[in-house]
């Protein structure tokens, strides 16, 4: 605040590649309702350019700005601090400038944590199945360490499956792996959550449910197609499904509240957002 006038604030989304982002779209549509004086942008950044385009933005006088693929590891040396999510997740996707210093942060496996908030009582013992052990199932994985879960991770490569449970169990959680196709944890899954890119053109999944508990909850982290093979199919088995839109929209109202150290219009960010992605019925 200048003399009693509100400064413009800069935030932005770096990545490659960077045009299909709705990040922009999602956190204009906050400004306006919380009548922030605000704008978000998003820049192309390429591997070999992101130290100066990180001290670039810091020049520039950045609030902070969010981080996709390819950069959410790479970015880690050129920060001054991280959070206790980001130490977690090994990788950052929101990016505060706090008196000079650059502190990283993740929210993107806790925005699937409040997603999921609206379905299943994390405080209660539940066995979840993580498929897959991506850069996105191990923010997820690491986010549900400290809740009272009992994580199951299968994945095609079996020891990076090994290798995140580890982690897990090392931030104080439980954690197993299983082979990667059906078995018996089909019969006790609570909750399965689908990380793999595998729905991404429209792909079957390579196994089938059968065998799964009518009202478990099924996650698919995509919404590009909007409903995967994977989720029509647990729908088929009569239970409650949802897709990654709203990971995103949480990574970003996480994101938002990390920056303005205030409640984010959580309303007016979804209903952007879906606006963009939701098919027409
Ligand atoms: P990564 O490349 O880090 O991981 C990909 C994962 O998919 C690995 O576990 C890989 O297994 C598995 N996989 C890929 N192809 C196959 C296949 N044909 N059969 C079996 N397993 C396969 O990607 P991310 O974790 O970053 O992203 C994964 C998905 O999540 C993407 O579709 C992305 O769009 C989505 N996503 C959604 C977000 C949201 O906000 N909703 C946020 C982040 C990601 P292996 O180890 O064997 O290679």
């Amino acid at each position: 605040n200048f003399g009693g006038i509100d400064l413009e604030k800069h935030f932005a989304v770096i990545g490659d590649p960077i045009a299909h982002s709705l990040s922009p779209i999602m956190h204009q549509a906050g400004y306006k309702t919380a009548g922030y004086v605000a704008d978000y942008q998003k820049f192309q950044v390429i591997p070999e350019a992101l130290g100066e385009a990180v001290q670039g933005l810091r020049a520039l006088g950045f609030t902070g700005w969010n981080v996709t693929v390819p950069h959410k590891e790479a970015i880690l040396p050129y920060l001054d601090e991280l959070t206790v999510e980001a130490q977690r997740a090994g990788a950052v996707n929101t990016v505060k400038v706090k008196q000079g210093r650059l502190v990283g942060h993740n929210t993107d496996g806790s925005g699937l944590v409040r997603s999921l908030e609206d379905y299943l009582e994390l405080s209660e013992a539940k066995k979840i199945v993580i498929l897959g052990a991506g850069g996105a199932a191990k923010g997820i994985a690491m986010a549900l360490a400290p809740f009272n879960v009992d994580l199951l991770i299968l994945n095609r490569t079996p020891e990076r499956a090994k290798e995140l449970a580890q982690k897990v169990r090392e931030y104080g959680g439980q954690a197993s792996q299983a082979a990667w196709g059906p078995g018996e944890w089909i019969a006790q899954a609570d909750c399965l959550i689908q990380t793999t890119s595998i729905g991404l053109k429209n792909e079957s999944y390579p196994f089938s449910l059968e065998g799964i508990r009518p009202g478990s909850v099924v996650v698919d982290i995509i919404f590009n197609p909007w409903e995967t093979p994977f989720l029509k199919s647990a729908k088929t088995l009569d239970c409650r499904v949802l897709n990654g839109i709203d990971m995103l929209l949480y990574q970003g109202v996480n994101a938002w509240e990390f920056w303005f150290e205030d409640r984010a219009p959580v309303e007016a960010m979804k209903m952007a957002l879906y606006q963009q992605c939701k098919p027409i019925r």
